[in-house]
């Protein structure tokens, strides 16, 4: 299909934001503008700070886990649209997770991001969804990754505390 009559917007640059369905841009656009659960945990158990250089994009996540799950999760930083937007929606589905369900939906994730159809239509995944179709982009992934890279960061931290 030729879309190029209407918009008219084309980027030369392959770097430049994948190209998804409008509605899931406008999604991934409004967790970028007001990204929930963004700061810090006081007295966090783990902290957890992930850089992709190659976009330039920083993550520190911060949870306070009780009991087994997570009681509290923020996250702060700077980045690209989609990995700002991915951790936005990460925290939106943890809080108040057990931690085994937080690594589960890590790996699910990773999942999709590498292109596995089932996972686009698990509906356990949320607004995370709208991120499918940036595993066509494979220079992306790793933005929409980071979030979920500093997860399993603190999981695996957690598991070796306890
Ligand atoms: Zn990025």
């Amino acid at each position: 299909m030729d879309n190029s009559a209407q918009g008219g917007e084309k980027k030369a640059a392959s770097y430049g934001e994948p190209k998804l369905n409008s509605l899931y841009q406008t999604l991934i656009l409004e967790h970028y503008k007001s990204p929930r659960n963004q700061g810090e945990v006081e007295n966090p158990t783990v902290e957890v700070h992930m850089q992709n250089p190659t976009c330039g994009d920083e993550i520190k996540l911060t949870l306070r886990v009780e009991d087994g799950r997570i009681a509290e999760v923020k996250h702060s930083g700077q980045g690209c649209s989609i990995s700002q937007a991915a951790v936005s929606m990460m925290t939106q589905l943890l809080t108040d997770l057990p931690l085994d369900d937080a690594g589960q939906i890590a790996g699910r994730f990773t999942e999709m991001m590498h292109g596995d159809e089932d996972a686009m239509k698990d509906r356990s995944m949320g607004d995370l969804r709208a991120l499918a179709g940036v595993s066509k982009f494979p220079v992306r992934v790793k933005c929409a990754l980071l979030g979920f890279d500093a997860l399993q960061e603190a999981l695996k931290e957690i598991g070796a505390s306890s």
